[in-house]
């Protein structure tokens, strides 16, 4: 089924969608994701959730997005990275989170900005997840992510599978992915994943495209591939930005409507603050 061909059948309504933001940098930011997220419940996502600046510079922000959603009646979970963190410091958090009645964590490693220097008492996310099965048992839920097309420090594929492996081993209960444009290498991982023993839910992460030198910059940094076909037919469109997103609009949603036909348990949409691009494309798919 193509994705147009779903548009209008009501295939796929209820369907488990879930939205990622980040913490607002100023009182204005935060009203306009209010609004964001308004728009955004009509789709009754499974939850949303918020990410956090390694080295807990978005603490407050994170934690403060975290607080209004769950005000807003909706399951909320906080990313929390564990990179120059100390055991005792996390602790204190996973207590903050626990009061607030959070249920919900996505729990990573994180990456200081160059020149920061590691530190911390954590060197990788499984040992964080480690240390929060450890101190808090079944207390949260917890989300790792996961990389089909290799995380970009990862000494090897292979390597990289077994990292997130361990994750999953040392108690994660689910996986986001890294945003990928290729299914092929999303269905790959799964199935090496499964075959190693590690069958918790990977759920795909999904970048709706919106500006094209925007997902340029993204995409060197973590790692994700823009292919060809689709980093060529963008710029192409130089600054035409309507061309650029009525195509990313048609690309992301046959991409969401291949997953889904596959049998993907869910999809997370990485939606920037936006909300325009992730409703159209959830319209288009009957969501
Ligand atoms: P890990 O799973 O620890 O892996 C990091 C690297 O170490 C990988 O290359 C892995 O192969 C390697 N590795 C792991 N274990 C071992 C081992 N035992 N021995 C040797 N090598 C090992 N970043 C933020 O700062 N804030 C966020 O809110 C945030 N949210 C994210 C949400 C999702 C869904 C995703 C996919 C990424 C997110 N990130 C976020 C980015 C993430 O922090 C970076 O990709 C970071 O570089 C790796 O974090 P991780 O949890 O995947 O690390």
């Amino acid at each position: 089924m193509t994705a147009a061909s779903a548009q209008g059948t009501g295939f796929g309504t209820g369907f488990p969608v879930s939205f990622e933001f980040f913490p607002p940098k100023t009182p204005e930011g935060a009203e306009k994701l209010r609004a964001v997220r308004q728009q955004l419940y009509v789709l009754h996502p499974d939850f949303c959730s918020v990410t956090y600046g390694a080295g807990g510079s978005t603490q407050e922000g994170t934690f403060g997005t975290v607080r209004e959603i769950l005000a807003e009646g909706v399951s909320a979970a906080s990313h929390f990275s564990c990179i120059g963190a100390t055991r005792q410091s996390v602790r204190e958090q996973l207590a903050t989170l626990k009061a607030m009645g959070v249920k919900r964590l996505v729990a990573l490693r994180g990456d200081l900005p160059s020149g920061y220097g590691a530190g911390g008492e954590f060197h990788y996310a499984s040992d964080l997840v480690e240390f929060i099965r450890a101190e808090t048992g079944r207390d949260f839920q917890i989300e790792v992510a996961a990389y089909p097309e290799v995380h970009p420090q990862a000494k090897s594929p292979d390597a990289d599978l077994k990292a997130y492996i361990a994750k999953v081993q040392a108690g994660a209960d689910a996986a986001i992915t890294q945003y990928f444009y290729n299914s092929d290498a999303y269905f790959r991982f799964v199935e090496d994943a499964h075959r190693l023993g590690a069958d918790v839910p990977v759920v795909p992460g999904i970048m709706p495209i919106s500006s094209s030198t925007q997902l340029m910059r993204f995409s060197d940094a973590c790692g994700a591939e823009i292919p060809r076909w689709i980093r060529l037919r963008l710029q192409s469109f130089g600054d035409d930005t309507a061309s650029i997103k009525s195509f990313g609009l048609d690309v992301v949603t046959d991409l969401c409507d291949q997953l889904r036909s596959a049998g993907v348990p869910a999809l997370h949409f990485y939606t920037m603050n936006q909300s325009v691009a992730t409703l159209e494309i959830c319209r288009r798919l009957g969501i």
